[in-house]
């Protein structure tokens, strides 16, 4: 390729894939960079979301009013320029017809000469796609200032019957300051010149030949400009793929990297701290916990650093194997450390851990157990001269557990040799911060990551890569369960009778959370966590989905939300709790007063608490019995699962009120229903996970990599992901820096940039 594009100073651009977008539309170079878009790279990345197929007309009759269309049709008629009377503004009136009904166009105009165009653009039986939100106007149905794709182009004589191209039409994500049309436009002119050479592929040759994928360059020619469906499912089939397996292949390095590390063995130790424990533990350990105890004491006394992640719902008995890991590795003479994404969490980690423990946690004490360790608690809240002693418990070593947020991962703590690292709510971390807290061990420790989220496999490959996983899939026995009701929002008699039941259940010794999408009644929707503007029922299904022919995307109702200050007023004011404290819980709460909240909960003083989605996470109050959940309906089906698992973790039944407004056989009220019919977090996440895109339902920092991801959906790809492991697995384990791969290398970094901004982008 000659290298004869210029910047305007004169100074050569370069080519290929690396040339500014700005050398091939100066005017457009802000527009496209609002997209993402600066090189040629970038705009062949910038996929459509969807096609028209202008062969197929979309049925006007069943259009309903409010709904956002994208019709396909053809011009049956048009008025010249018309002027209002009052304001003389121009606009042209025209009626569409997919060959049965008709569906009125109005185009308002600002200037004369716009009118105009557009009247003699609309010519009777051109074709185009309409884009709007179908409105009403004089009793019918119309379409006001739609925007237009035509599917000819606009040379043709007046008179003759234009041209229709059955070819699909790409339509791209677009902004306002430049359109789909104009982006298709300018991706044809940055493909017309490169050859297959300008276009580095990720994927090796030999990886495409066993699996038999094309080329990239034809990948996308024929996502951007398909002759036919068959084309862009192709396409977008090897473009998949090809993301599995960049983001497989960098998964792949890491493990590899880490599994290079050397690290201490920790045997377990006859006659020590775990056998000690386990000779007191009241209760037997479920199959579960026994099989990944054994795997996970197997890993410890290995060299080799571990890399667990351990899932299992909340109660599944994680905390139990994790403390049995611990004390593995301090019979063995290493410490461990325990890292939790709150205060709260923490504090409450400490005290279960010390409670399961007893007087093994009393190590040098007088009279303490010889076996004996001490267990530390280290977080933000701990201050003074106890911040001291606990430093230095860590640094001396008299610390064998070590328990902490944040504050465990600042440079200043110290630890005498660090030989376990146990991450709760492994998904809130990032994975800089997992590496911080590694790096304060002379040699790699081993690491336990654990999540009470249920995570589809394919999803904890893709996220998770480098880590082995186990799960606990069995509840403790005893537990005596949950029952879950659906509430009509607009049946008084029902919810007067959910608060009888709170009511009941207060009166027997019983807590019942009341969980709002809102702080208060004047604001957004809640920030700290609460419902969020992307539940699921405004998931964007353009956005969602793969590139599709057709289908409108429906506009969802909005109501307004119950929100914590007012329900908490309601209910202190309602007959049936009269004389029931009831206290409030939300993120804009300083860290003493949601402290004393949940204390307050805890202990009975306020037995209702009426919260946002902070009681989401782990906190844990045995006589909790009831939740009641306000517009449940605008919640994701797994936070809905996971505010469940709050109550009946006790030997009281649980109760779960799902209040909600959404008409029967909406799409929220199905999802209820879903929730309401089972208990299995897994395949309610699987379900949730059809539904959305992989960030929403990881949450947080993890997300980065999966927000990369622009073709491959984790709920559908399973078995792309798959393959694209297997083969990345063996490219690295043959060529473990990929010095032989520098297009598979420079992919890696473009995903690793991507995910760096995210997380700058969220800090
Ligand atoms: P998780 O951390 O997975 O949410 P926990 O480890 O906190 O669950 O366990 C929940 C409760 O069940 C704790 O009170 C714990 O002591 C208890 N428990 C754990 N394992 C068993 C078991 N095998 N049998 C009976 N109770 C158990
Ligand atoms: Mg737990």
């Amino acid at each position: 390729m000659g290298g004869d594009v210029r910047y305007a100073d004169g100074v050569p651009a370069p080519m290929g894939v690396d040339r500014p977008v700005r050398t091939l539309a100066p005017r457009l170079a802000n527009a496209f960079e609002a997209l993402g878009v600066r090189t040629v790279g970038d705009l062949l990345r910038h996929y459509p979301r969807r096609y028209a197929d202008p062969g197929r007309l979309t049925d006007i009759a069943g259009l309903q009013l409010d709904e956002k269309v994208q019709i396909v049709a053809e011009v049956r008629s048009a008025s010249g320029v018309l002027h209002a009377r009052s304001t003389g503004r121009p606009r042209v009136e025209a009626q569409i017809t997919d060959g049965r009904s008709v569906l009125h166009l109005t185009f308002f105009a600002k200037h004369e000469g716009v009118a105009i165009n557009r009247s003699r653009q609309m010519r009777p039986g051109r074709r185009g796609l309409f884009s709007g939100k179908v409105g009403s106007f004089n009793g019918r149905a119309q379409l006001a200032n739609p925007d237009v794709v035509w599917f000819d182009d606009d040379e043709v004589e007046p008179g003759a019957t234009p041209h229709v191209d059955e070819r699909p039409v790409p339509l791209y994500p677009a902004s306002a300051a430049i359109d789909s049309a104009r982006i298709r436009e300018l991706v044809g002119l940055a493909l017309a010149p490169l050859r297959e050479g300008d276009v580095p592929d990720p994927v090796p040759a030999s990886v495409r030949e066993q699996r038999g994928l094309g080329p990239l360059l034809v990948a996308l020619r024929q996502i951007h400009e398909p002759d036919s469906e068959a084309d862009f499912l192709a396409a977008a089939q090897r473009l998949r793929y090809e993301e599995a397996y960049v983001l497989q292949a960098e998964l792949a390095r890491r493990r590899a990297r880490a599994a290079a590390e050397p690290a201490t063995a920790r045997p377990a130790r006859p006659g020590g701290l775990l056998e000690a424990f386990d000779a007191r533990l009241p209760f037997t350990l479920t199959a579960g916990q026994q099989e990944v105890g054994r795997e996970i004491a197997d890993e410890l006394a290995r060299s080799e650093p571990m890399q667990r992640l351990l899932q299992g719902e909340v109660g599944s008995g994680k905390t139990v194997v994790a403390l049995r890991a611990m004390l593995q590795v301090v019979d063995a003479g290493g410490q461990a450390a325990l890292l939790a994404p709150t205060e709260v969490l923490a504090a409450q980690h400490a005290r279960s851990l010390r409670a399961l423990l007893g007087d093994l946690a009393e190590g040098g004490m007088l009279g303490s157990n010889d076996v004996a360790t001490r267990l530390t608690l280290l977080t933000g809240a701990v201050t003074g001269a106890a911040r001291r002693e606990a430093m230095l418990d860590a640094a001396s070593g008299a610390a064998g557990i070590v328990v902490g947020t944040h504050a465990l991962l600042e440079k200043k703590v110290q630890f005498a040799d660090l030989g376990l690292v146990v991450v709760d709510e492994q998904h809130r971390f990032g994975v800089e911060q997992r590496d911080a807290l590694r790096a304060k061990a002379a040699a790699a420790p081993h690491l336990l990551a654990m999540t009470a989220t249920p995570i589809p496999r394919t999803v904890a490959m893709t996220v998770f890569g480098d880590l082995e996983t186990s799960v606990l899939r069995e509840l403790p026995a005893g537990r005596a369960g949950i029952t879950t009701f659906v509430v009509p929002a607009d049946r008084p008699g029902w919810l007067d009778r959910t608060w009888r039941r709170v009511r009941e259940e207060v009166d027997r010794g019983g807590r019942a959370y009341v969980v709002c999408p809102r702080i208060t009644a004047d604001e957004e929707d809640a920030k700290d966590g609460g419902a969020r503007e992307d539940g699921a029922e405004l998931v964007d299904w353009e956005e969602a989905g793969a590139p599709t022919i057709g289908g409108p995307a429906p506009a969802p109702p909005r109501r307004p939300l119950r929100a914590v200050e007012e329900v908490a007023a309601e209910l202190t004011a309602r007959s049936e709790l009269a004389g029931v404290p009831v206290g409030v819980l939300h993120g804009r709460l300083g860290p003493e007063d949601k402290e004393r909240a949940l204390a307050d909960f805890a202990a009975g003083r306020t037995p209702v608490l009426v919260s946002t989605t902070v009681v989401e996470v782990g906190v844990d109050v045995p006589e909790a019995t009831v939740m009641v959940i306000l517009d449940a309906d605008r919640f994701g089906v797994s936070q809905l699962h996971q505010l469940r698992g709050r109550v009946g973790r006790g030997a009281a039944p649980g109760v779960c009120l799902l209040v909600s407004g959404a008409p029967p056989g909406s799409p929220g009220d199905a999802r209820l229903g879903v929730v309401a019919g089972s208990l299995d977090g897994f395949e309610l996440a699987a379900f949730d996970l059809e539904q959305r895109r992989e960030g929403d339902v990881l949450g947080a920092s993890q997300s980065g990599t999966a927000s990369s991801l622009r073709l491959l959906r984790v709920a559908r790809d399973g078995d792309v992901i798959e393959r694209a492991r297997h083969d990345a697995r063996a490219t690295v384990a043959a060529d473990p820096e990929l010095e032989r791969h520098p297009a598979l290398r420079a992919a890696i970094e473009h995903l690793l940039a991507g995910e760096r901004e995210e997380f700058l982008e969220r800090a």
